[in-house]
C-alpha cells in the first residue's frame, strides 16, 4: 500500500510568500510541508532588485497597491510591517541600505534573503519537497490530498503561494488560478504589470534610435501619476516612470507625459520671446540634446522662438506638459515584474487569506489580486500576506 505522509499544512510555492508562511506556521509548532516544482530555490528573489533584492519600502501604505478592493490589503500590511521585516533582516546580520524613495536593498546580494528565509523555515522544522510537480489536489472531510511526482501528501490546510505569470522561464505558472477555478473561486483577469510599453511603427520611426536616452518626467494615466525617469528602448518606453504607470494603463489608453514637470513651459518660452534660438536649443538645457531635437522636429516646433506668434507658443507650451503617447501594448510577461489581477479578494478573508467558501484553503502573495507599485512593495505584500496566513493556520 502507498504511504501517504500527513501534515498540518501543505504550502505549494516556495517563493517569497510561501517561505514566509511556512516559516511562520512551522515556528508556531505546525507540521509544514513546502513544495515547489523548481530545482533552484527562490529564483525570483535572486533576480530581484538587480540582484540585490529591494526587499521592502519604509513608506509602505495601502495606497501603494492596486486591487479591485483597495482596502483588502490593509489588515495584513498593518500586522506585518516593513519594521518587522527589517528586524528579521537585522537578526540575520544582513547589511542593507536605502537607495531612494524608501527602497531598501541588500548591500551584498539577494542570496542573503533566500538564505535567511530558508533558515527561518529550518527553525520551524519545515519539510521540503523540490523539485516536485503537483499533479492533482483533492479535498475531503479530512482536508486536502495533494498528489505529486514524489508521492501523495495529506494536509489539514493547503496554502497556494505559486505567484503570478511573470517570467515563465524561471518557473511561473497559472497553477494558482487553475486551482482557484477548481474550487469555484473567481479570478480577476491577470495581466502584465510593471512592464515596458511598446511604441507603434510611426513612433518607432521618430524615436526608435533614442534607445538608452532617459529623462525626468511626470507620467499620468487612469488616475495614476508618477514622477520618475523615462527610458527609451529599442521597442518603446521603459524606466521607473513607465513601469509604474504600466500597471494603470489598459490597451487603447494614452499616456500623458509632462516633459517639464518642474517648470512652467509658458513662462520659459515667453521669457525668451525675442530670442532667435530654436525651441530645441532652449530645451536642451532640460533634456538630452538628441531627444530635444527629435521631439521638436516631430511636433513641428522648428522655427526660432521670435518667429512664433503667441498662440503658437501657448500651444507648444501645452504640448510640453502633455506629450500624449498611445502604446500599442506591453512587452508581456517575459519582461513584466508582476502580474496584476489574480484571486478575487472578495473570495478571501483579509485577516487570514483563507477562502471564505473553502475552509482550510489559503491564497497568499502575488497570486492574489493585490499588486504593489515598484519599489519593494510587492515583497512587502508577500511577507505580510504569508505572515497573516502563517499565523492563522
Ligand atoms: C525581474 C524582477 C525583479 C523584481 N524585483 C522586485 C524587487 O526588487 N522588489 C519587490 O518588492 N518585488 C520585486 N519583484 C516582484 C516580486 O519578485 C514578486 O512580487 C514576489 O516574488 C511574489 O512572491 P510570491 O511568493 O507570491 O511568488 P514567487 O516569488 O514568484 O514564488 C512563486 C513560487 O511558486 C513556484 N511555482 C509556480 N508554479 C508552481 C507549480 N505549478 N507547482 C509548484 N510550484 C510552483 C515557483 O517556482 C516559485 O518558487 C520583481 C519581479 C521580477 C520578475
Amino acid at each position: 500500500m502507498v504511504k501517504i505522509l500527513v501534515f498540518d499544512v501543505i504550502v505549494i510555492g516556495a517563493g517569497a510568500a510561501g517561505m514566509m508562511c511556512a516559516a511562520t506556521a512551522g515556528q508556531r509548532g505546525r507540521r509544514v510541508l513546502l513544495i515547489d516544482h523548481a530545482a533552484k530555490l527562490g529564483e525570483k528573489i535572486r533576480i530581484s532588485g538587480g540582484g540585490r533584492c529591494n526587499f521592502t519600502n519604509v513608506h509602505c501604505s495601502p495606497e501603494r497597491f492596486l486591487s479591485r478592493n483597495p482596502h483588502f490589503c490593509r489588515s495584513a500590511l498593518a500586522r506585518y510591517t516593513p519594521r518587522d521585516f527589517i528586524a528579521l533582516v537585522e537578526k540575520h546580520g544582513i547589511a542593507y541600505h536605502e537607495k531612494k524613495l524608501g527602497q531598501l536593498f541588500c548591500d551584498d546580494s539577494s542570496e542573503r534573503i533566500i538564505d535567511m528565509l530558508r533558515a527561518e523555515c529550518d527553525a520551524g522544522s519545515v519539510t521540503w519537497r523540490m523539485p516536485c510537480a503537483v499533479e492533482a489536489v483533492a479535498r475531503d472531510d479530512e482536508g486536502f490530498l495533494v498528489s505529486t511526482s514524489r508521492g501523495q501528501y495529506r494536509g489539514a490546510s493547503l496554502v497556494i503561494a505559486t505567484g503570478g505569470l511573470s517570467i515563465p522561464k524561471i518557473g511561473a505558472t497559472p497553477f494558482g488560478y487553475r486551482l482557484a477555478e477548481q474550487f469555484g473561486l473567481r479570478i480577476v483577469p491577470p495581466r502584465a504589470g510593471l512592464v515596458p510599453l511598446a511604441f507603434d511603427v510611426n513612433e518607432m520611426k521618430l524615436y526608435g534610435d533614442l534607445a538608452g536616452v532617459s529623462l525626468d518626467v511626470a507620467v499620468s494615466c487612469n488616475g495614476g501619476r508618477f514622477r520618475e525617469n523615462l527610458l527609451f528602448t529599442h521597442r518603446g518606453l521603459s524606466g521607473p516612470a513607465i513601469l509604474q504607470i504600466s500597471s494603470y494603463w489598459q490597451p487603447g489608453d494614452a499616456l500623458h507625459i509632462d516633459l517639464l514637470p518642474d517648470a512652467s513651459a509658458e513662462a520659459l518660452l515667453f521669457e525668451q520671446r525675442r530670442s532667435r534660438a530654436l525651441p530645441a536649443t532652449l530645451l536642451s538645457e532640460y533634456w538630452p540634446r538628441r531627444f530635444a531635437q527629435q521631439w521638436c522636429a516631430a511636433v513641428g516646433a522648428t522655427q526660432p522662438v521670435d518667429q512664433c506668434n503667441d498662440a503658437c507658443l501657448r500651444e507648444f507650451a501645452a504640448r510640453l506638459h502633455d506629450w500624449t503617447v498611445k502604446p500599442t501594448g506591453s512587452v508581456g510577461y517575459a519582461k513584466a515584474e508582476v502580474t496584476l489581477g489574480g484571486i478575487d479578494t472578495d473570495e478571501l478573508s483579509s485577516k487570514t487569506m483563507e477562502a471564505k467558501a473553502v475552509p482550510g484553503l489559503y491564497f497568499i502573495g502575488e497570486v492574489v489580486d493585490v499588486t504593489g507599485h515598484l519599489g519593494g512593495f510587492n515583497f512587502q505584500w508577500a511577507w505580510a500576506s504569508g505572515h497573516a496566513a502563517g499565523q492563522a493556520l
